[in-house]
């Protein structure tokens, strides 16, 4: 079993950007244990003065399409500018199999090593969208411990983009030339959220179709509506093997910050982004008061849901009411 580290333990460490205890703190933040939530809300409290003055970057794209690869080339370009950088790689692990699709890869192994770099893979867990449970808590963790880029890795699988995109400054999204979007899972959402897109593995035979599809894209983006940042999206070539495109990579990052902040669109999206945090953890804790005393009928209602003898409208309305009855009982 873990031992228990104090608040002032996390603190110093988090203050000192001690690595080590970074992750210790995000362990804590993801624990499920009742003890351990005491001191993780704490936690939380005290780094929040510390956090909010990184780049939060979201990069997402199909399995395949060279995340991982490209994050490292471009850690590194960071890195050695002695910039230090965060990547939090959320990791949809499938409930169906408990396997996970990251797997047991070595990622970003050159990167991970280096002392201005935290490389941190989070399983998605039980939250909507299978998106780390605690991701915003780990952002803010990161950010005290003086991180001044946040990436946050997702796999471009399913409702994941829009919660990144809700936790993020920029959205970048990766694409491969010459499959198509059908191929590429990519819908049509996704590409609306970017504020970016890598075309990746512009190397070798693909230089050519790396050009023909960066033409299309920027087409397709156009068509779009302007944006709320009042920023135009822009589409990029990269090949993380070649190292090329990623200094432009930063270059449109850099260029965003600029607008963003220059005409108020970015403390404007970071208060939107807390209010619906607020929101999120608000229904969250509302469904688990509500239904922590009544898993036993929550299960029953499941079974007559499967057995079709009730509509699962009217189950609901019989879960709520018996939990608000219950709670009115208790309270008086
Ligand atoms: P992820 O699943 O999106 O994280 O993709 P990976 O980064 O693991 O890359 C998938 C495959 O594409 C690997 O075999 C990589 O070696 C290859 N790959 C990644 N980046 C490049 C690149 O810039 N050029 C080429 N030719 N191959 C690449």
């Amino acid at each position: 079993m873990r031992s228990r580290l104090t608040l002032e333990h996390y603190l110093n460490g988090i203050r000192e950007g001690n690595k080590v205890v970074l992750s210790q703190a995000i362990t804590l933040i993801e624990s499920q244990l009742d003890s351990d939530l005491i001191v993780a809300e704490k936690l939380i409290e005290a780094v929040l003065p510390m956090s909010g003055n990184a780049i939060r970057l979201g990069i997402t794209g199909s399995p395949g399409v060279g995340k991982s690869t490209f994050i490292e080339s471009f850690g590194n370009f960071l890195t050695d500018q002695n910039k230090k950088v965060a990547v939090l790689a959320i990791d949809p692990s499938s409930t169906k199999t408990k396997g996970s699709i990251l797997g047991d890869k070595t990622r970003m192994d050159d990167l991970s090593k280096h002392p201005f770099a935290f490389i941190r893979p989070t399983a998605s867990g039980s939250a909507l969208g299978g998106v780390a449970d605690r991701t915003r808590e780990t952002i803010l963790l990161c950010e005290a411990a003086g991180f001044k880029i946040i990436i946050i890795e997702t796999v471009g699988v399913g409702q994941s983009e829009i919660a990144v995109r809700s936790m993020v400054d920029f959205f970048l999204l990766l694409m491969l030339a010459g499959a198509g979007d059908e191929l590429q899972g990519i819908k049509k959402g996704i590409m609306e959220m970017a504020d970016g897109i890598v075309i990746t593995k512009a190397d070798h035979d693909n230089k050519i179709r790396a050009s023909q599809a960066h033409a299309d894209f920027q087409h397709a983006l156009h068509l779009f509506q302007l944006a709320d940042s009042g920023w135009t999206p822009q589409v990029l070539i990269s090949s993380a093997f070649e190292k090329t495109g990623i200094q432009e990579t930063w270059t449109m990052i850099e260029a965003h910050q600029t607008l963003i902040k220059s005409n108020g669109y970015f403390l404007k999206n970071r208060q939107d982004q807390n209010l619906l945090w607020f929101n999120e953890c608000y229904e969250l804790s509302l469904r688990s008061t509500l239904t922590k005393n009544h898993i036993k009928l929550k299960k029953e209602l499941e079974k007559r849901i499967i057995e079709n003898k009730i509509t699962p409208i009217q189950a609901s309305k019989v879960l709520v009411e018996k939990a608000l009855a219950n709670l009115a009982k208790t309270s008086t």
